[in-house]
């Protein structure tokens, strides 16, 4: 997994089934496939005839259902699952999700990816209205919300709910008697839905999940929509009219399965044609083609082929290295990298390479391995990221909030190129990149996000605004 080798994480991953006898095994093969989503909690909550039970854990889905009799007390023919990385709320048990709340009346299960920017204003208000909160994770909000709602359905609490909170989210949530997805006015993060040839239907972040639990595709969760299924199959509703697609261009880039479709556009497919496209806006003599594995394989395979220039595989990572639990730090990121990759003498000594890579966040780990692929003997490294210079924070569900982190904020490409030690360095077009998705949404940038490419935020910002300008004004330094 690529995921310890930049400091870039996605929030989080949601997987649910509604309509088949062993739904939390099959949440569970679903929240597998989804683990690149995130590592740090995973959870799941079934549904036993209309009585919700969960069991949720920091770690890896493996670890956290080791016990094998966890996952047979969740008995039931419904259940939804999440896995976390944390960017807002803590590392504690209390925040991993599904969130369960039993009131006197109902229960409900909540599951949420995505980041929502107008939170801590709610909160505030919500708790100024008497409310308590279980958590300090984002998810709880919508609950309050719902129960605060005078409207006379539960449906139109929830679209009322969800008129209200803003920014990037996809809820899954299970009730006594439907499960129910929703989607935010942009569409930020996939979501889609699928059916099994039992009749069972699934809802999951990526559409890799269904392929995995043998389910057919669809259709894709649309922005604004609300999907509620239930005994008699699924109808859809829109909670609000004013959408438009702002797909996040990193789902494409880096945090999605290569197997996963997003809005139709296979996410491979979408990498290659990123390096396709690369190879023609940046060229450059060399021997051979080098992708970082594992995320950049896809791009690098474009380049290659469009360039004529051979792909060798003259970077390899081990598979098999205990993974450390979590790795807060920078530093031991990067110690991570050191153990993980490396380069392959017997292929790249005395020759001219071109490492393409799918980004860079804090160019820390792209010098590394420029060095050690002199270490082995390379004559000249060129490094070609496959997608534009990441400058601004993203307020949508990635852990960048700040500027400080990123080393193209602050530095040319010139500057980049010198400070990773690369003998050249090239960068993918923001119209190279939208060309190589290929998305036709009638909207700006063809239907993506490009905020973390060029500030231009699909929504106002809300609670992150000033720290916005703030991040405007941080200077970085390169470490
Ligand atoms: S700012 Fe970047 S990471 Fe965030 S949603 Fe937009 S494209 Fe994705």
């Amino acid at each position: 997994m690529p995921y310890e080798v930049k400091s870039l994480n996605e929030e989080c991953g949601i997987f649910g089934i509604w309509g088949h006898s062993d739904a939390a095994q099959i949440t569970y093969f679903g929240l597998h496939s989804l683990q690149h989503r995130g590592q740090e909690g995973a959870g799941i909550v079934a549904n036993d005839g209309g009585k919700l039970n969960g069991y949720r854990g920091l770690g890896l889905l493996s670890e956290v259902f080791k016990d094998d009799r966890l996952l047979l007390s969740l008995q039931g023919s419904a259940a939804i699952g999440h896995v976390r990385y944390a960017t807002c709320g803590n590392g504690s048990v209390d925040n991993i999700q599904p969130f369960l709340f039993n009131f006197s009346n109902n229960s409900y299960a909540l599951a949420h990816n995505g980041n929502l920017t107008n939170a801590k204003s709610l909160r505030k208000e919500l708790e100024q209205g008497g409310a308590i909160f279980h958590s300090n994770s984002d998810t709880e909000i919508l609950m309050h919300l719902i129960r605060r709602s005078k409207q006379p359905t539960f449906i139109e609490q929830l679209k009322e709910s969800l008129r209200a909170v803003k920014g990037g989210f996809a809820y899954l949530l299970l009730t006594e008697t439907s499960m129910i997805a929703a989607l935010d006015p942009n569409a930020f993060r996939p979501l889609a839905i699928g059916q099994m040839k039992t009749g069972a239907y699934v809802i999951a972040s990526e559409t890799c999940a269904l392929e995995v639990v043998g389910a057919t595709f669809v259709r894709d969760v649309e922005p604004g929509e609300v999907i509620i299924i239930d005994d008699n199959g699924y109808h859809i509703e829109k909670y609000t009219e004013d959408t438009q697609y702002a797909i996040c261009a990193m789902e494409y880039i880096y945090f999605a399965r290569p197997d996963s479709n997003i809005a139709g556009v296979n996410v491979h497919t979408a990498r290659k044609n990123m390096g396709k496209r690369l190879a023609q806006e940046a060229p450059v003599a060399a021997d051979m083609v080098v992708g970082v594995p594992n995320s950049s394989l896809s791009a690098a395979s474009g380049y290659a082929e469009a360039s004529g220039i051979p792909y060798e595989m003259g970077l390899v990572k081990s598979q098999y290295i205990a993974r450390t639990f979590i790795q807060p730090t920078q530093e031991l990121r990067e110690q991570g990298v050191r153990m993980k990759l490396s380069a392959v003498r017997g292929v790249v000594e005395g020759k001219r390479i071109i490492m393409v890579d799918d980004s860079i966040v804090r160019g820390t780990t792209s010098r590394r391995i420029v060095q050690l692929l002199k270490e082995a003997g390379a004559k000249e490294v060129h490094v070609r990221i496959a997608s534009p210079p990441l400058r601004f924070p993203c307020f949508y569900g990635i852990d960048i909030q700040t500027r400080k982190e990123l080393i193209a904020a602050n530095h040319s490409v010139a500057e980049i190129e010198q400070l990773i030690t690369a003998d050249s360095l090239s960068f993918l077009s923001e119209q190279g990149l939208i060309d190589a998705i290929g998305l036709n949404f009638d909207a700006p940038y063809s239907g993506l996000c490009m905020a973390y490419f060029n500030g231009d935020y699909p929504t106002p910002l809300y609670d992150y605004a000033e720290q916005y300008q703030a991040s405007l004004r941080e200077k970085i330094s390169f470490a």
